[in-house]
């Protein structure tokens, strides 16, 4: 069953090239917040990631939460979220069915609570204590959510009531070499969710085979830049040692860069490589 894609910037942050890739220069280069449009032509409109959103900016208003937005500069207008642009399009917020996330930084899930109707699908592998929407944590607990890119006011109060694991939906062969078994969103293998250790707790891909373009393999945050996996290129070790795990981040970009050689056809696409998303997003307008 073929999905038909669309592939939405809902704002940029702001980075020096030399934090994503060792060989790269100190200017700034802008990190497109990447979300994707899937539409299914039985299970509705699907959302993969959110994107940031003017709520946002209320939520790094407060100190601690303030460094967030110090450290990673926003370039953001509030027509850019995901639910205006989607509007535009023709697809109002409650025609969004489901919304997988990667994972839960805020550039990925400050649009969620925009979307009230639909499920919310990720991965159980992160322990959510403290981090329950609505409740104001400690100043202890907002700081270490802060460190780790986390920001519990951008989740909607229900958001355990709407959540679905990966976990829970049906293994599926991935057919893609180094990747195993993933889940399966809709028992036809159309949308299949793909663990990406390393980045963050619970990270995770999205594998789309069949799309009215080339098949796509949306890998969020996995890597910033597809010269980490195209030539090596990686973050500096420092930086990698701020993520959920090195070693686990290592291994994940070496299996897309055997990907990348044995199967040319599929388009990799880390949310955050403006290179990958733009040319993406031309061969799916291209059909
Ligand atoms: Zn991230």
């Amino acid at each position: 069953m073929a999905v038909h894609v669309r592939l939405l910037v809902a704002g940029n942050s702001v980075q020096r090239q030399r934090f994503a890739r060792r060989s790269g220069g100190w200017q700034h280069i802008r990190f497109p917040a990447t979300v994707a449009l899937i539409e299914h032509p039985e299970h509705g409109s699907t959302l993969f990631d959110t994107g940031y959103a003017p709520r946002f900016r209320e939520a790094t208003d407060p100190l601690p939460q303030r460094l967030y937005r110090w450290l990673v500069p926003v370039e953001f207008a509030d027509a850019e979220s995901a639910v205006e642009q989607l509007e535009a399009f023709g697809v109002p917020a409650d025609e969004v069915l489901t919304v997988v996330l990667s994972h839960l930084h805020g550039d990925h899930i400050s649009g969620l609570r925009d979307f009230p109707d639909a499920r919310i699908v990720w991965s159980s592998a992160t322990d959510l204590a403290g981090a329950t929407p609505g409740q104001p944590g400690s100043l202890r607990a907002a700081l270490r959510h802060t460190r780790h890119g986390f920001l519990p006011a951008l989740l909607p109060s229900d958001l355990f009531a709407r959540l679905r694991a990966m976990e829970s939906l049906p293994p599926v062969a991935t057919g893609l070499p180094g990747f195993g078994t993933g889940h399966d969103l809709f028992g036809d293998g159309s949308v299949v969710l793909v663990p990406l250790p390393g980045h963050a707790p619970g990270h995770l891909g999205l594998w789309l085979p069949a799309t009215q373009g080339p098949p796509l393999f949306l890998v969020g945050d996995a890597c910033w830049l597809r010269q980490a996996f195209l030539d090596g290129d990686l973050p500096p070790t420092w930086v990698m040692g701020t993520l959920g795990g090195r070693d686990a981040y290592v291994r994940t970009v070496e299996r897309l860069a055997g990907l990348a050689a044995a199967r040319p056809d599929v388009l990799i696409v880390p949310s955050h490589c403006a290179e990958s998303v733009a040319g993406a997003a031309d061969a799916l307008a291209r059909g």
